[in-house]
Parts: C-alpha cells; structure tokens; sequence
C-alpha cells in the first residue's frame, strides 16, 4: 500500500492491565441518558428511544494514570462543558441485535469525557442545524485505559463522578441510566452495524458545567481506572 500522503496512526486506546491497545474505529454517543430524578420519576412511562451522535475518531485522548491528560482549550468556543461518562468498547460486530444478545458485542468500559463547546451546541439546536460542531472537534473524548469485561463482568451499576479542581461536579450511579448497555447497543444496531472498535459514551448524569484552562478534572466509575485532564491555553 502507498499512500499518496504520509497516513496517521490509528487512533488507539491501552487496554488496562495487558500491553495491548484497543485501535478505534468510530465514537458513537448517547444522547440525555439519566434521570435527574430517578427517586422522584417513578417508574419509566415517560421513556423516549435513545438518540445518539458522532464524534471523529481522532477526537479521543489517552489518558494512563499516573499521567494527567492535557486538553487544550478548543477553539471558538467560550462555554466548554465536560461530561463524565461510561464508554463502552464494542468488540464484536453485529446489526439489529436484542438487548439478551447486546452483552456479547462488548470488549470492555472505559472512563470518558464528552467534552463539549455548548454554545455552539445550543446554538445549532436552536437553529435546527446539526450539533457536530458542538461535539465533534480536536481533544473532545479523553479517555482512560479499557477494561475488558472479561474482568469486570456486565456493568450495570456503581458511582460515576466528577470532580473540577477538587471540588464535586457530578455525582450519579450508572443504575440511574434511562437506556442500559444491552438496550443502548440493541436501539445503535438497528441504525448502525456496529463493528469491532467502536466506542460508545453513555451519557453523563447531572452537573455538566464550564471549565477554563488551569482547571483540573478528576472523573471516576466504580472498578475502572480513574480518567484526570488538566486544560491547558490554546496552542498559539
Ligand atoms: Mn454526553
């Protein structure tokens, strides 16, 4: 194969405890996928199908503790928003799967961030235009090292939290999901064959907020490497 112009590395992710990476093919995302108050909501009648938007592959940041990731600060925004989230790493490949069989497409989870430029998010969805230029940009999904579900069997609960500069930003449990894994995976097959190296980032609890360089964020899920990001001034 030659290539009519130098060809990048395959965007990549290190899979916890193992010297392998986890080469990433596309990032699917989730969109509005807790409710802020599950106690109060009781029961799921008010449930709407899950929907779901892209970022660009090249878009992830690897992250391995100790090390603290470096985002810089994107352009044309003045509202970046982190999201905390469950990333979900597909390792098989199938289309118009059920929710029994979705379980068997995953490799693993991750911790990630949904960075986002919310204002231009906001703005498009006013305008009913498409939100890729809210989502989709340069260091948008920090993310830590995979851990295959080999090791830490279905995951369907445990605390998924935030941190900015120390302080608590987001708090939540991924029981509090509207949509699970398996049902989430089941509604992105009926649009999408998924395909060994997807990614999908489940959807962030409440607390989403602005961060501005200088500011560090620590993101953790219960029995996953923990993800932290430092934002860094835009490079000249
Ligand atoms: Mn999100």
């Amino acid at each position: 194969m030659h290539y009519a112009i130098p060809a990048w590395e395959l965007p990549s992710v290190p899979v916890a405890g193992s010297d392998r990476h986890f080469p990433v093919r596309r990032i699917f995302c989730v969109g509005r996928n807790y409710a802020e108050h599950a106690k109060e909501m009781g029961g799921d009648a008010a449930k709407e199908p899950p929907f779901f938007f892209m970022k660009s592959a090249d878009a992830i940041v690897p992250v391995v503790p100790p090390g603290v990731g470096r985002v810089a600060y994107p352009l044309a925004t003045s509202n970046f928003h982190h999201e905390i989230e469950l990333v979900v790493a597909i390792g098989g490949s199938g289309v118009k799967v059920t929710p029994e069989a979705a379980q068997s497409l995953v490799f693993g989870y991750a911790v990630g961030l949904d960075m986002t430029r919310r204002d231009l998010q906001s703005d498009m969805r006013e305008k009913k235009r498409p939100w890729d230029i809210g989502k989709s940009f340069a260091q948008a999904a920090p993310i830590a090292p995979i851990h295959p579900v080999t090791a830490t069997g279905a995951l369907s609960r445990g605390a998924i939290e935030l941190d900015v500069n120390g302080a608590p930003r987001q708090r939540g449990d991924l029981s509090d999901m509207i949509w699970d894994v398996p049902h989430m995976i089941a509604f992105l097959s009926q649009m999408y064959r998924l395909e060994p190296g997807d990614l999908i980032f489940t959807g962030t609890p409440s607390g989403v907020g602005a961060v501005n360089a200088g500011d560090r964020l620590d993101g953790r899920v219960a029995g996953l490497t923990p993800l932290s990001i430092e934002i860094v001034a835009p490079a000249a």
